[in-house]
């Protein structure tokens, strides 16, 4: 891809302004999320929306030497005791982005029918802050519930965590 075909692809994007993140990122987001090894299967793809490449994904879980306490044990805890999805895909991606400052993030959780939950908006103070922080996401895409069924919400990467401090009742800046 040439630079020009570059620029016209970031024009082209920002003209359609996509529904949806690419479906080989959603794919790639719900395989990666099988690899967690809790009851609640989050999965993370960082991908760079105008080469159309992956530069790092990840998945909740406790540190690798760990493991899950379990199924019983595992739900309200693991959220705690895990890595988050997002916190692995940020650390693998951090060597994979010289001077790219417009990459995308996909988060989602695997459905035990193998398709997305549909989440009901950010929830997660600790990853939000990191987002915003790595400067190098311009966008998170989340699966929420809408007025009718669900769809796909992307958030410019401060309005997510400005959106995730107010719905959880933090801070409202
Ligand atoms: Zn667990
Ligand atoms: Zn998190």
């Amino acid at each position: 891809m040439t630079d020009i075909d570059k620029k016209d692809s970031a024009t082209h994007r920002a003209a359609t302004s996509p529904s949806s993140p690419p479906g080989w990122v959603i794919t790639q987001a719900l395989l990666t999320a099988k690899g967690s090894p809790c009851r609640s299967k989050r999965g993370v793809v960082i991908y760079d929306p105008v080469t159309d490449h992956a530069l790092g994904s990840g998945y909740n879980g406790p540190p690798e030497l760990f493991g899950c306490p379990g199924r019983d044990l595992c739900r309200g805890k693991c959220g705690k005791l895990s890595i988050h999805a997002e916190a692995r895909a940020l650390r693998a991606a951090a060597g994979g982005w010289p001077g790219a400052v417009e990459l995308d993030l996909v988060h989602v959780e695997l459905a035990p029918d193998g398709s997305v939950v549909a989440c009901d908006g950010p929830s997660c103070w600790q990853c939000s802050r990191e987002i915003v922080e790595a400067r190098s996401i311009s966008g998170v895409w989340l699966y929420q519930v809408a007025t009718v069924g669900a769809a796909w919400h992307r958030y410019g990467a401060v309005e997510f965590h400005l959106a995730t401090l107010k719905r959880l009742e933090i801070y409202d800046f």
